[in-house]
Order: structure tokens, then sequence, then C-alpha cells
């Protein structure tokens, strides 16, 4: 713990976390050393986590990344968070992340983008930028963050670490803060496919607090990692034609279809004739659900107040002005009009048809496959500040990832090498449903 400390201080340029428990952590540590010596540990014992800010720790600040929740202190713990420290894992602080969730890159955060340790003007990718970017640059040994359309994956893939989002259902959602309920997803970044399978373990499973959550029992992911079997994947052709894909990402994955190949599996192009609707099917979905999560931050209940408030309207109006930022008001505005009484039948309605389309096609293509494989990410880690403006080109980052998400399927996003400029890339492995245990042990075998 303080090794970390130590480093967080040192590195705190990166923006990595917005708090750190230090006093907190160091006490833990004592306490988790005597039960280690008394042989009464649980099995997370010393290891250092960080949470990304959307994650509820009683007793301590969350914020979302967002003004609105200023001042706003957890009055609960999340299950995930109980069930680590259950387990002896310590919390060592409160991670940056894109406002709510919101963003590819870190930057919707009130608090200010994160640095990427590769490159420390590129961007961390986000929205879970100080889960990877802590992890990245040893300021804790693991982090929680989360994914509703990339989150944990496209970050991951941005600094060169394993990113693990899990079926969806298989973690439960209690405490987190939500941004499209039928998405969301908590999940581990990590250094090692083994620290994955680990907390995995440990978080997932049924929770009576959410009822979505699946009464599928849960594996021991971490001694199930000795599998070398040769798997059959496919990987989807349009992807290595789409638009907008770096050049060294798509010699990245073909060299990887190589050396798979040449390792002994089955690897095999299949169609996917969705993928030019994905990001649309998404930002609708999941901006409709967001404009109905995001109006409990009224001014009264939670957090931010404006000081002009004079009447319940005007807080309302005023609060909710000067407390969300841009990128949440335009998924807001978003959101209401896509279920508004004249259009929801074309955006909403439809959407929700096409997910079901994609879902089914993705489901089919795993009767006959293991896995599917793709880049996590169309480009590297690109520059701070580089796309402020036009919100399509940002949403577009998120191609590759979102499917899974759509689909509901786990999905990890593995290191896959740097590129001529030393940034990381990342390699996407999508799953069958609750197949973690076979996406993790072939990870570990393939990284
Ligand atoms: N970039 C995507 C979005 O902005 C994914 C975010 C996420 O997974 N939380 O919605």
């Amino acid at each position: 713990v303080a090794f970390y400390l130590d480093r967080i201080q040192q590195l705190a340029d990166l923006n990595a976390y917005l708090e750190v428990f230090g006093e907190e952590a160091l006490a833990k540590a004592k306490e988790i050393q005597e039960k280690i010596d008394n042989g009464t540990a649980g099995k997370l014992a010393g290891m250092v986590i960080g949470l990304k800010d959307n994650i509820s720790y009683k007793g301590h600040r969350l914020a979302a990344s967002s003004k609105i929740l200023d001042g706003y202190v957890a009055i609960y713990s999340s299950t995930v968070v109980e069930r680590v420290l259950a387990e002896d894992a310590i919390i060592i602080g409160r991670l940056n992340c894109d406002e709510f969730a919101m963003g590819a890159s870190n930057e919707t955060s009130y608090f200010g983008p994160v640095k990427n340790f590769a490159d420390t003007t590129k961007v961390s990718g986000g929205s879970s930028g100080g889960s990877a970017v802590a992890v990245q640059a040893n300021l804790c040994l693991a982090s929680l963050g989360s994914d509703t359309g990339g989150s944990i994956r496209q970050p991951a893939a941005f600094c060169g670490v394993v990113g693990l989002k899990p079926t969806y259902a298989r973690v439960s959602r209690y405490g987190i803060v939500a941004y499209a309920s039928s998405f969301d997803q908590v999940g581990p970044i990590t250094r090692s496919v083994e620290d994955a399978a680990l907390l995995l373990e440990v978080i997932a499973g049924k929770d009576d607090y959410d009822s979505t959550s699946a009464i599928e029992p849960v594996p021991a992911y971490s001694k199930l990692l000795n599998n070398s079997s040769k798997r059959k994947i496919a990987y989807i052709e349009e992807t290595l034609h789409s638009e907008g894909l770096d050049p060294e990402i798509k010699q990245n994955i073909e060299a990887q279809i190589q050396l798979l190949r040449s390792q002994g599996h089955t690897v095999e192009p299949v169609s996917f004739e969705y993928l030019d609707y994905v990001v649309a099917t998404y930002y609708i979905l999941t901006t409709a659900e967001a404009s109905s999560n995001l109006a409990r931050y009224d001014g009264v209940h939670f957090g931010y107040r404006s000081d002009s408030s004079t009447d319940l309207i005007s807080t309302y109006k005023f609060s909710r002005s000067e407390g969300f930022g841009d990128e949440v008001k335009r998924r807001i505005m978003l959101g209401t009009f896509v279920l508004s009484a004249g259009y929801y039948d074309a955006y909403y309605s439809r959407a929700q048809k096409i997910r079901r389309l994609i879902k089914e096609k993705t489901e089919h293509i795993l009767e006959d496959y293991d896995f599917i494989l793709t880049p996590t990410t169309p480009t590297p880690a690109f520059n701070i500040g580089e796309q402020p403006t036009d919100p399509v080109v940002m949403y577009l980052a998120d191609i590759f990832t979102v499917g899974a998400s759509l689909a509901g399927l786990p999905a990890i996003s593995l290191p896959s090498g740097v590129n001529k400029d030393g940034l990381p890339l990342g390699m996407q492995i999508i799953g069958k449903r609750f197949g973690e245990a076979d996406l993790l042990s072939f990870s570990k075998y393939y990284s």
C-alpha cells in the first residue's frame, strides 16, 4: 500500500485518481497482514484495487465524475465492493472516468482527462480511463471498471492491459451508478488474465439486491485456466474492411490470426451484415435508458443544487443545467427524443428489433465457433483534445465493442503488442453466454 501511495503521488499528473483513501488503506493492510499471519485471510488478501467513480463504497464520496453529484457520499456499498472486501482486498481510491460513464476518451469527466502512461499526450480511452491507467502505470494491482458499450475493453486496449466485460447479468449492478441498465456490467481491469479470473470469481453471482442478476452458478475461474485445447475461432470479415480501421491495427489482427492458425487453432472468416448498424442501435437504446436513469438527478435528492434555485421548477432547471456536462445533456436530449410519442416507433422500437437481430446473429455464429475475434478498437489512443466537437466520430470508436454489449455476451480485450509509436493495441475475444471460464482459459493460454 505504501508503494502504491507513493507512486500515486509521483504520477498524480496522470489524473487517474480522484481521491485516495491513504490512511484507511494502510490501516486495512495491517489488519490483513494479521489475517495472513494467522491463516484466515481471504482470496484477495493484499490485492490493492481502485474503484471507478461510479461504484458505491459506503461512507465514501461518489460522483460518477460529474458536478451534479458534488458532495454526495455513498450511503451503502455496491455488492461488488462488499464481495471484494469480504475477500480482503484493499480499496485504495476512486478512479476518474467519463461523466456518468458516457464517453470513450475520459474527456467528458468534470475532473478532466486521464493521461495515457504510454504517451501522456494521448487519451486513456474511456469511460473507465482512470481504471485502465491506474493498472497500466502500476498505481494499484487491479481495478474495477464498468462497461456499457466498451468502457472496460477500449481503455484496456489503449493502455495495454487486460479488460473483461462479463456476460450481462453475471455481476450484480446493485450500487453502480446506472447509465443504460440493460447493458451495464462491472468487470476487472488487470495486468494478467489470472487476476481477472480471480476478481471475476469473487464479484460474480446471484444477488438478491439485483433481480436481473443470474442464478447461473459461478465456476472457480482461477482454477480452470489450464485448458490448452485447440479452438474454433471466427473473425468478422467486415471488421477488416471497415472504414477508419487503422492499417497497423489491421496488420496486427492479421498477424494474430496467422499466429493462432500456426498454433493449431481453426480461424475462419464469417460475415456479420449488421456491422454498419451496431453503433446507431447502441446509441439509440443507451441514450433512451440514460434519459430515464438520469431523471433522478434533480437538485433535490443527491449532490449539487444550484444557488439560483428559487422554487421546485427552477431547482430542477438550474441544477441540471449547471450540474451536467455537454455530453450528458446531449444524451438525455437524444434519449428523450427517441422515446417521445411521435418517434418511439421509428427509433426506439426499431432499435430494439435490430438489437434482437444482432443478438441472434452473434449467437448463431457462436453455435459453430468457440469465440469471435476482432480488434478492440479501430485506432490506437488518439491525442487529448483531438476530437472534441464531432460526437459521431467519437461514437464510431465503439464500433467493435458495442456488438457484444448489444448481445449481452462476455468479451475480453487482451494486449496485442504496440504500434510503431509504441502505443498499445488490443485484441478482443467474444465468448458464449456465461462462457467466461473458456474465454479466460483461452486468453491465458494465448497471452
Ligand atoms: N463509449 C461508449 C459510450 O460512450 C461506451 C461507454 C461505456 O461502456 N460506459 O457510451
